[in-house]
């Protein structure tokens, strides 16, 4: 959608129409705020991360969360559910298996295609009244004045865009972060994560899987039509050594890294590779400034937590800025309560995520023989299941209330909403 005026005035600016910046997008729709997401790159490119090839695990807050915002109802026939999950490393006696019977949930968490899910996002931020996307539009600069914020635009839409408010959700080399002056730690994993699909011989049966070798990770997800997502982290120089091979050969290589737990694997689909690294925002706001999604936090894909974080982060935003009731949506006021929101959930899950690198990352013995006694124990552990099951949850004190399966406002005579 473009606009062809020079400049515009809104209330919010979301720059990034990923995964996450199309959520808050959708979450705002609602309210009688004229919002705009500034979008470099087309959906039909192949490079745009909310459209590519990858598949998704989505957690239960995650479902309840896009059932509030309409795009659960449109992609829920696309998505398979997560029964079990299957832990293990290579070479090592010892596995845990989480249930989702045993925890007493319907699924521990869905599966689906990144392409589906940003494709429904997008129809669904497309469909409101005072939203827009503008796209292909890059946001080249950025000035923050005390009431508002100005970007400098190039490609669809005006040139010159003002906001009350500025979303950063422009991933992990965020250049709204940067002008805005937030400096962020980052580094390198040493790991480049191989995605792609396979036909397994054998019916995934809804069960996840999570492998530990020595050369990394390995997590197959189940997916629609009996095939599984595949997410195989590896030192770059063993990525492009198996990049290269022919399917076969990749194959025979997976093969011995994961097992026969789903029989002969095959039935091999293209392969993408993403280097691997950690981001964190020392911040997740600066005056007019939000920060959220890979442009606050990029974490390993181990546990598959990046987006369900990120997806929280624009609940919370959406709702904060739903119970100002119409105050201003850029205000110290707002800005305030959402970092402090979102601070526990954002820092467990960080530390929880980075424990799970070095825990599997490390070849120190004792720590080894500790990985597969944990294992079994864990298998053996209730409470620790139960512990892990929360994963699905978040670990926030108080989840926002989309989250909890709730509309957006309590009191919605209180905030001027608009009728979807
Ligand atoms: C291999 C792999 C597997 C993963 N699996 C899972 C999983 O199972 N579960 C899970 O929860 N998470 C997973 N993640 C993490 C998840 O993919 C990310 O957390 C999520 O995509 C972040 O979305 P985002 O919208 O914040 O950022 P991005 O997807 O990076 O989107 C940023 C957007 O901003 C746009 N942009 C950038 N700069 C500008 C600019 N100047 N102007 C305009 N637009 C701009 C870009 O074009 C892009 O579309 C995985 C990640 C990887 C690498």
């Amino acid at each position: 959608m473009t606009d062809n005026a020079q400049y515009e005035n809104c209330d919010v600016a979301i720059v990034g129409g990923g995964m996450v910046g199309a959520s808050l997008a959708a979450a705002l729709s609602g309210l009688a705020l004229k919002v705009r997401v500034v979008e470099a790159l087309p959906p039909s490119s192949a490079d745009q991360p909310s459209f590519d090839a990858r598949t998704t695990a989505l957690s239960n807050g995650s479902r309840r969360i896009l059932t509030g915002l309409g795009v659960w109802d449109e992609v829920s026939s696309a998505a398979t559910a997560i029964a079990r999950i299957h832990v293990s490393e290579q070479g090592r006696f010892g596995s845990a298996v989480i249930d989702a019977a045993e925890q007493g949930l319907p699924a521990l968490g869905y599966v689906l295609e990144n392409r589906s899910l940003g494709a429904a996002l997008w129809r669904a931020v497309g469909a409101a009244g005072q939203t827009r996307i503008l796209s292909p539009a890059t946001v080249t600069a950025m000035r923050v004045e005390p009431d508002g914020v100005e970007l400098t635009l190039d490609g669809a839409g005006p040139r010159q865009l003002r906001a009350r408010l500025v979303v950063a959700a422009d991933g992990a080399a965020s250049l709204v972060r940067r002008e805005a002056g937030v400096a962020a730690e980052r580094w390198d994993y040493g790991q480049t994560a191989i995605i792609t699909t396979l036909a397994p011989e054998r019916f995934h049966a809804h069960v996840a899987y999570e492998r530990f070798t020595a050369s990394g990770p390995i997590a197959i997800l189940p997916v629609a039509g009996g095939r599984v997502g595949v997410v195989w982290s590896l030192a770059p120089e063993a990525a492009t050594r198996v990049l290269a091979l022919e399917p076969a050969g990749f194959l025979g290589e997976l093969q011995r890294a994961f097992g026969w737990r789903l029989g002969r694997l095959a039935g091999l689909g293209a392969r993408h590779a993403y280097p691997l690294a950690f981001t964190r925002a020392d911040s997740q706001s600066a005056p007019r400034i939000a920060i959220m999604g890979n442009a606050a936090q990029g974490l390993h894909p181990i546990a598959g937590q990046g987006f369900n974080l990120g997806l929280r982060d624009a609940a919370t935003l959406a709702e904060v800025i739903a119970e100002g009731a119409g105050a201003d949506p850029g205000g110290e006021a707002v800005l305030r309560r959402y970092v402090e929101w979102r601070r526990a959930d954002r820092r467990a899950l960080i530390a929880f995520t980075d424990g799970l690198v070095r825990l599997f990352g490390s070849p120190f013995a004792p720590l080894r023989a500790a990985r597969g006694l944990g294992l079994v124990l864990f298998d053996l552990s209730p409470a620790a299941k139960t512990a892990m099951s929360r994963l699905s949850l978040g670990f926030a004190s108080r989840m926002p209330r989309l989250a909890r399966g709730l509309p957006l406002s309590a009191v919605p005579s209180a905030v001027p909403v608009r009728s979807r």
